[in-house]
Parts: C-alpha cells; structure tokens; sequence
C-alpha cells in the first residue's frame, strides 16, 4: 500500500458496531467483562489498551514500514520508555551535538543519574562516532537527522552498520523528516522515535509521541513497559494524531514547497549571513539527505548579520510568522534557539550560534511568507 493510502486506511476500518467511518474517540478507562476473563474486543483497562490508541499505533506503524508501535504522551515520554527499556544502569550511549535540547537534558539529568552515561559527537563524521563507542558497554547510538536546529544530516545506513558491528541499536528521531519524507527502519535503524506533537499532529492542538520498530523480541519489551511505566497516549490524543496523520502527505508537500522559496529569498538577502538547509546544493550533508529523504522539509535555520540583538530584532518584527517553540504545524513560527528552546545547553558542547533563527516554514501562501521576512529584515 502506498504511503498515501496507508496513511488514511491503515488501523481505521469502519467502526465495527455503527459504521462510522472515522474511529471513535473511546473516552473510557475500563471495559465490562462478560464473566470474569470474557473481554470483548480484548480490551480490560485503557492503560493496556484502547481502541483509538491502537487504531493510531496500527496507522503509524504502517506509515514506517515498522510491525509495532507505541503511541506515548510525549515525544520525550517515548524517548524515556525506549531508553529505559533497552538500557540498563552502566550502559552507554552516542548522541548527536546538536540533538534536541529537551532529549539532551533527558541524556544528561535523567539517565546519567540513573547510570547510563553519554558521549556527544558530531555525527556528519562517521570516524567520531565510531570512536565514541565504548566496547561491550555502548548499546545506542541516538540519531537525529535533519537536527534541531543547525538541520545537519547523519548517515542513517552507515550510523546503523556501525552501531550493529558493536553490537548496538540504532535509534532514530524521526521528528523532523516525519516518515513521508524518511524512512529510517527501511535504512537498517532499530527503532524510530517521533513528537507526533510536530508534522505528524500537525495541527499545534496535541502534545504526543511515538516509537515504532520492527523487531518482535524489541516490541514486545516495549509493550510490556508501555504498560507497566503508564506512559501512554489519551484517546483524544491519539485521535488527533490519527486525523493530523490522514493528511501528512499532502502536508508535507506543501511545507518542502514553501521552505524552498523561503530558502531561496534568504541565501540572496544580504543581511543574511547563512543558510541551513539540507536542500542547498552547499549544504555539507545535502548528497546524504538527496538519498535517503524523498524531500528536505520544512525547517530552515538562518544567521543575520549583526549578533544577538540583530536575530531578536527580525523575531520580534515578523507579524506573519508566530513567535514559538515547537514546530511542523500549519502555522509558520519562528523562534530564537539559544534564548528559547536550547537555551538550557548554552555553554555545553551543543551551543548553538547566538545569531541563528529557526523557522518552521507552514502552509501560508510563500508569498506572504516571504513578504513578512522582507519587512522584517529591512
Ligand atoms: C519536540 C521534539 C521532541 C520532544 O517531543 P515532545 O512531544 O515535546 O515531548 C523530541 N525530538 C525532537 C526532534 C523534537 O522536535
């Protein structure tokens, strides 16, 4: 089935009792048994399971190309379940520089106290990874491509034959590509984690996560913990998610559209310093990205000439965009990554410039799109 096509049939047949064509939201905690051990449908008590999440989790494991998936709270509640599940007090894992900050501070504040230590690198340099590896106690390499927020592109086959040659998996953040633009257990990765929250919510209208696999002894691991640490997303969650996915194609579509013309009125703009973007002939990892996503998306990061104050002047004069972390929903929002969503790893390795802008480019006219930066950065 085609991506398009799974997207708005996998997981959601018909409802079985009334027909109707769009799962219900089934807002309920427990299911009548009909003598005790006579369930239904299979279902007990919504923490193990519930219609709608499953409709959801069938759906976004089609969409991967995965088996199974898990659909959390959160993106960084899906982090947590899968790190905890796979890892173990003494173990060791390989993160990118520049990974999202609040999966960082998750590495840093939550699993290093826990025991699980971490090295930081450059991932673009497949020689640096590959001597971050503690052998006999490495058992993850996490990757993020396109990153958060200098949109550096990792070697997904590579990462994945230097983590499985030590005996290792290879995790994913998929978040920024979505699976319409990159699939990476396709390119031998263990696991995919997403922030539905982003492209696949897409709507700005839901905090959510998920984690997709598809090896059974992994899944089922992650199944048992899904339930017995709780992290798991609501009905209503999970429907938004679901009806956010019906349409991400088409979405994502749009937004690579838009980021390319907003990309190419900013490599000309003389008050810009720089361009990021994985499209951009320039763009170190561009011949990477070319082969393993379908397209480069819908972030684009940026220097002004001028430091810190310039950067905040374009964030504050913009109407159009919308001052605010997050991103990939239909709105277009810009944000300052070292005052607002890295602000907690300023000093660290995972720094970033303080004249960077990140724009989620959304679903606007890229006229109108390209208008509001030109008043903003005359
Ligand atoms: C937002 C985000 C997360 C965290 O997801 P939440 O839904 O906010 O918990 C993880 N990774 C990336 C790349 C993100 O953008």
């Amino acid at each position: 089935m085609n991506f398009e096509t799974a997207a708005i049939h996998a997981g959601q047949e018909a409802d079985p009792r009334t027909g109707a064509v769009v799962s219900p939201i089934y807002q309920v905690s427990t299911f009548k048994q009909d003598g005790v051990g006579g369930l239904r449908a299979g279902y007990e008590y919504a923490r193990s399971g519930n219609p709608t999440r499953d409709a959801l989790e069938e759906c976004l494991a089609a969409l991967e190309n995965g088996t199974h998936a898990f659909a959390t709270s959160s993106g960084l509640a899906a982090e947590d379940l899968l790190l905890r599940t796979v890892l173990r007090p003494g173990d060791h894992l390989v993160v990118p520089i520049d990974a999202y900050g609040g999966s960082y501070r998750l590495f840093a504040r939550v699993l290093a106290p826990w025991g699980v230590e971490h090295t930081a690198v450059d991932q673009s340099d497949l020689a640096a990874v590959s001597a971050a590896i503690v052998p006999g106690k490495t058992k993850v390499i996490w990757t993020e491509t396109p990153t958060n927020p200098l949109l550096s592109i990792s070697d997904i086959s590579a990462l994945a034959k230097i983590a499985h040659d030590a005996g290792a998996l290879l995790v994913v953040d998929n978040t920024f590509a979505s699976p319409y633009l990159q699939r990476p257990l396709d390119l031998g990765a263990d696991a995919v984690v997403h922030s539905t929250t982003k492209y696949l919510g897409g709507h700005s209208d839901v905090v959510g996560g998920a984690i997709i696999v598809k090896e059974p002894k992994l899944a089922e691991s992650i199944g048992y913990n899904h339930n017995a640490m709780g992290p798991v997303a609501g009905p209503f969650d999970a429907w938004l998610v679901l009806r956010g996915a019906k349409t991400l194609a088409v979405r994502m579509d749009r937004h690579c559209e838009n980021a390319r013309a907003v990309v190419d009125f900013l490599v000309v703009h003389e008050r810009v310093s720089e361009v990021r973007y994985p499209g951009l002939v320039t763009h170190p990892g561009h011949e990477i990205a070319k082969r393993q996503m379908r397209d480069f998306g819908g972030m684009v990061s940026f220097r002004v000439r001028g430091g810190v104050e310039a950067a905040l002047q374009v964030c504050k004069r913009v109407e159009l965009f919308t001052l605010a972390e997050s991103l990939g929903g239909v709105e277009s929002l810009i944000e300052h990554p070292g005052k607002m969503t890295h602000a907690s790893v300023a000093g660290s390795l995972l720094e970033v410039p303080d004249d960077l802008i990140r724009l989620s480019v959304g679903l606007e006219h890229k006229d109108d799109l390209i208008a509001d930066l030109a008043q903003a950065l005359s």
